[in-house]
């Protein structure tokens, strides 16, 4: 019998995070042979495409979700501070890369865009100014700004001002150095960087249809989506960076560890506009509360997105319910994903999240004057003419065991490990793309511990000068390695007007 091909490590998906992790393992070891296998004819197909995700650089600056109030009007910023440290360690990277010449133009993936976060009401004025005033004693927040003036509203956010009653009460927060991310571009030149270094290559059109155990790796089957034949390689470590088709590949696998998730698929739509007219009026991310009842995914809010050089706008998401774990994905992933060991957690989360489902099924239902009502709370002067829909990528929220409540549904990311590090899958979708560095990480120390502590520990303190709790209680250290990120990615100070001029 003929032997396998064999290489040391097999990506599955190629997407931000397989890509990240396929560069990153090259920097530490460029001895190491490995492969990219991506069932599309491209990269950055799925969730990573910079129309199937809202492209926010998620770094605790705007996000009123990540700042969450307690019953008794106390507010929490760890979340906050916490994807403000992990999105700083993304930017180490992307600049050591850039620094070392292996990226193109930082600007094709990274441009600076304030973000804002926008409130009404006595209440939600009130916890934006209490959240403001406990942020900005935190070294990353510093530069944080806050207002009640309608006139500063009128300069930061101007198409969001006209029509409003004029006794509303609202206010905002702005800070300077945010970012919009195309992070389909930056998957697109971490695979064409892939391209050019020696026993790394990236294979399209390949699917991953079978996993086997194999000693102390495992046997991948790979069958070539166009020809239908199939062929097995061998690797010593598998990543599974398939978005929500992870968690198939996951049970397909059948390590213990993946026994009891489940999956709960949630899709998503915008409203876009191009016109030039309208976009020149809007710089910024602006984010406000979710309506009440509804899920951390639908926070809404109104952007300015930077994609191949051109400026629109996004409105949304509309959160819907769906079936399928990838947007080209098929109606049967959901009912296929049930098995012995998580249709108890699937059902308690079901039982559970009734109200979640409904809210889901009548955003689907929405007719576009109902979407648009939903942006005229930020937009009050939209027109229909102007916008159109889109849709977004998929995000399947983890089901995992609970001991008390049978089953509970989560909306991070989980890094799931094979105990002997052989193979880790990724799973769930927020914060995303902005974390992937940190989740990269994290998996380098759990399934590569010796290396990450021996052999790669010199060039990781090269590319990562400080990691995340460092960053969150060393101000200067923060505020060093901030400023030589911002002079790399080539994030100059600018006002919105000269960015987009
Ligand atoms: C609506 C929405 C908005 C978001 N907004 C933001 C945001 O503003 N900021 C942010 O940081 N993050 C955001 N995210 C999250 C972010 O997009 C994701 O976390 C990130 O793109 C996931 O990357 P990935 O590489 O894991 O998956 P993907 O980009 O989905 O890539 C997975 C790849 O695996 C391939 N694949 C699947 N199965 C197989 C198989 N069997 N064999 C071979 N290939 C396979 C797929 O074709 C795909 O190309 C958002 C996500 C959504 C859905």
């Amino acid at each position: 019998m003929a032997q396998n091909e064999s290489v040391d490590v097999v990506l599955v998906g190629a997407g931000i995070m397989s890509a990240t992790l396929a560069v990153l393992l090259k920097e530490l070891d460029p001895s190491l042979k490995l492969e990219v296998v991506e069932a599309m004819d491209s990269g950055a197909a799925e969730s990573s495409n910079p129309w199937n995700n809202a492209g926010t650089g998620h770094a605790g600056l705007c996000e009123l979700n990540y700042t969450p109030q307690a019953a008794d009007g106390s507010i929490d910023i760890k979340k906050a501070v916490h994807i403000n440290t992990q999105f700083e360690v993304s930017r180490q990277f992307w600049s050591y890369l850039i620094r070392k010449g292996s990226l193109g133009s930082p600007r094709a993936f990274i441009n600076p865009v304030p973000h804002l976060s926008y409130v009404e009401g006595d209440k939600g004025v009130a916890f934006l100014k209490k959240r403001f005033e406990l942020l900005k004693q935190h070294h990353a927040f510093a530069e944080m700004q806050y207002t009640e003036d309608k006139t500063v509203m009128q300069q930061w956010m101007p198409l969001m001002m006209p029509g409003r009653p004029a006794d509303q009460h609202i206010a905002a927060t702005r800070v300077m150095k945010g970012t919009d991310v195309n992070f389909g571009a930056l998957t697109n030149q971490l695979l064409a960087l892939l391209g050019k270094v020696p026993d790394a290559q990236v294979k399209y059109s390949k699917k991953v249809t079978g996993l086997r155990r194999n000693g102390s790796g495992w046997s991948v089957t790979i069958k070539d989506v166009n020809s239908g034949n199939s062929r097995d390689v061998d690797a010593r470590f598998v990543f599974l960076g398939a978005g929500g088709a992870a968690l198939p590949l996951l049970q397909a696998s059948g390590i213990p560890e993946s026994k009891g998730f489940g999956g709960f698929p949630v899709s998503g739509q915008w409203l876009r506009c191009d016109n030039p007219e309208i976009v020149r009026q809007h710089q910024a991310k602006v984010y406000s509360q979710a309506a009440v009842g509804a899920p951390p995914m639908s926070v809404p809010h109104l952007d300015t997105r930077v994609v191949d050089g051109k400026t629109s706008l996004l409105f949304g998401p509309y959160a819907g319910f769906t079936t399928k774990f990838l947007k080209h994905g098929s109606f049967t992933d959901l009912p296929f994903s049930v098995r012995m060991g998580n249709i108890g957690p699937m059902l308690a989360v079901a039982r559970d999240n009734m109200d979640l489902t409904k809210y889901l099924v009548s955003e689907v239902m929405q007719s576009m004057e109902q979407r648009l009502q939903s942006l005229r709370r930020f937009y009050p002067e939209a027109k229909a003419e102007d916008w159109r829909l889109e849709v977004a990528g998929q995000r399947v929220q983890i089901i995992k065991k609970d001991p008390k409540k049978g089953g509970v549904l989560q909306f991070g990311t989980e890094l799931v490990a094979a105990q002997d590090g052989s193979l880790a899958a990724l799973l769930g979708a927020s914060p995303g793309a902005s974390v992937t560095v940190s989740i990269m990480l994290d998996l380098i120390e759990r399934c590569f511990p010796e290396q990450a502590k021996g052999a790669w520990a010199g060039k990781l303190a090269e590319i990562f000068p400080a990691r995340e709790k460092t960053l969150a209680t060393d101000a200067a250290l923060y505020q060093k390695i901030s400023a030589e990120c911002d002079a790399a990615l080539q994030m100059v100070e600018t006002t919105p007007a000269q960015q987009f001029a």
